[in-house]
């Protein structure tokens, strides 16, 4: 199967499957040994989970050969995701046969779909551990220290992890994920993500505004605020008081009961708290809902500089028909008036994207109308997939999977074709423009050019000039592109 990324969001693809190392804090001598899979909430969960065992003394190790225990988090979103973690489980065999002692654990969204069944289908693992019980982490170890197989996989309505502050891990110092709320509400239904991440909820706005507060002052200059679907963010009105107590005056309204301890603070308030703290500090954002997304939200990114004007808003089909198979509750006309509201406030905004081809029943015709929604909108970025029916989803309930594997893959590639044409057309457009650029380090291909990104998160390279360093903010003439980044050099104003 095959899946395309057009060239990236604030998720880097290379970075799957990466071992995350942390400095060594404690008296425990044990090495803890963790490599991530799929999306950024995956990863930013790994560095909460490192953090939970840094506490209990856990070192970590970048050999998993080294390792007394090696945890690996999971990714269900489609099959192949699936067949990436069984594939390296397999590497570890020899690992567990030389050290019968070492603990091996599944941790993340495959572990919560599989439950104990993980424990019969792959004999090595003696661990499974959902997404909502990594707090049990160092009980759940003990218990396989005395010779016992472990399992929590309970899914929780209020964890949030919001005491708990991650441990940044592999970072550049520069760019942090912040977790702002869990689960999914939506129903997609090809998705598995509410079954394997259970309920929405929100993290309380002090405790997100405290750790991206912290994050600049040890010198970060970025934030991407994480949810599967920011814009439902939500927090106080009825029933939050407790929590609420501390909430800031910045931002909150009154909820519509007009109760008492009843603020409400939703994504365009949050929005305004995270850029108020330092008008150096970036805001990033992802996921956005095509139905959830509101003007607010839009103005109050226009009204701060240091909010990027960068939208990930999933498309998935721009057919109707095949939209309300899918459960996504807005159709072509409703998506097209969400890019028109983004292009009329924000003229510059980049928007990107997500693409399924051969959804259950889709015609020729249907996927037609994906192909002219893409000339219609000209995404600067697209991640694109074929259809992987999901056990237990709505889909695979209700609908047959029937659109052959070539026909998915021959659709994919035609949209493959249309979004490089369009990333190089929206790239060519910067050509002789002046970008305001965060430099993050080096580039990939040399230690004579530094990279960092623009507004519209598209990575530009130029030269290394020994006035500035990674964490700072340069301007930046575009001289000419590649087909996936920009390349010029420092202006000075
Ligand atoms: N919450 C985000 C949203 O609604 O846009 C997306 C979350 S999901 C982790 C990322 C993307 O994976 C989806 O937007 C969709 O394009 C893709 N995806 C999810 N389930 C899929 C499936 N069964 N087959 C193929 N792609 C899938
Ligand atoms: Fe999955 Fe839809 Fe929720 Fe995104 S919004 S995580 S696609 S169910």
């Amino acid at each position: 199967m095959m899946d395309f990324a057009i060239p990236d969001k604030p998720h880097d693809e290379s970075r799957q499957g990466e071992a995350l190392m942390l400095e060594p804090k404690g008296q425990n001598d044990r090495k803890l040994y963790i490599e991530s899979y799929g999306c950024a909430m995956n990863f930013s969960d790994s560095e909460i989970v490192a953090s939970i065992l840094a506490d209990k003394g856990f070192e970590t190790t970048g050999d998993y050969n080294n390792a007394d225990v090696i945890f690996i988090n999971t990714c269900s979103i489609r099959e192949n995701a699936e067949q990436r973690v069984r594939n390296r489980l397999k590497e570890f065999t020899i690992a567990k046969v030389k050290n019968p002692g070492l603990v091996v654990g599944v941790l993340g969204c495959m572990a919560e779909r599989l439950k104990s069944k993980f424990l019969e289908e792959e004999k090595l693992v003696d661990v499974v551990v959902g997404p909502d019980a990594y707090r049990d982490l160092p009980n759940l170890i003990d218990k396989v220290d005395d010779g016992q197989k472990a399992v929590n996989v309970l899914l929780s309505r209020e964890e949030t992890y919001a005491d708990i502050n991650p441990v940044r891990l592999n970072s550049n110092g520069i760019n942090a994920f912040v977790s702002i709320m869990r689960g999914c509400d939506n129903m997609c239904s090809f998705c598995v993500v509410p079954f394997t991440r259970g309920r929405e909820r929100s993290r309380e706005p002090q405790s997100i505004v405290k750790e991206c507060a912290d994050l600049f002052s040890q010198g970060y200059r970025e934030v991407t605020l994480l949810g599967q679907n920011v814009d439902s963010y939500k927090w106080g009105g009825a029933g939050r008081d407790a929590e609420g107590d501390q909430k800031s005056e910045v931002g909150s309204q009154k909820s519509e009961d007009g109760g008492q301890n009843s603020e409400v603070v939703n994504f365009a308030n949050l929005l305004e708290m995270v850029a108020l703290i330092h008008p150096d500090l970036r805001v990033r954002f992802s996921t956005s809902h095509p139905k959830d997304i509101t003007d607010e939200v839009l103005y109050t990114m226009k009204k701060y500089d240091n909010i990027c004007n960068y939208i990930h808003l999933p498309v998935q089909s721009g057919n109707s028909r095949i939209l309300d198979l899918m459960n996504r509750t807005y159709d072509r006309e409703w998506y097209k008036n969400r890019i028109d509201a983004i292009r009329r406030i924000i003229p510059e905004c980049g928007i990107s994207t997500d693409v399924i081809t051969g959804f259950c029943s889709e015609t020729d015709e249907e996927h037609q109308e994906t192909l002219s929604m893409m000339d219609y909108v000209k995404y600067d970025y697209a991640y694109m997939f074929m259809y992987s029916e999901r056990p237990g989803t709505l889909a695979a309930k209700r609908y047959a999977d029937d659109i052959p594997e070539p026909v998915k893959s021959s659709r994919l590639k035609q949209v493959v074709a249309k979004q490089q044409a369009h990333s190089y057309e929206r790239l060519q457009a910067q050509l002789g423009k002046v970008q305001r650029v965060l430099i993050e380090g080096f580039s990939k291909k040399s230690d004579k050019d530094y990279c960092g990104r623009n507004d519209q998160n598209a990575m530009v390279v130029f030269p290394v000039d020994e006035s500035y360093k990674p964490g700072q903010y340069v301007n930046v003439l575009v001289e000419r592109t590649t087909t996936a980044t920009l390349i010029g050099s420092v202006v000075v104003d």
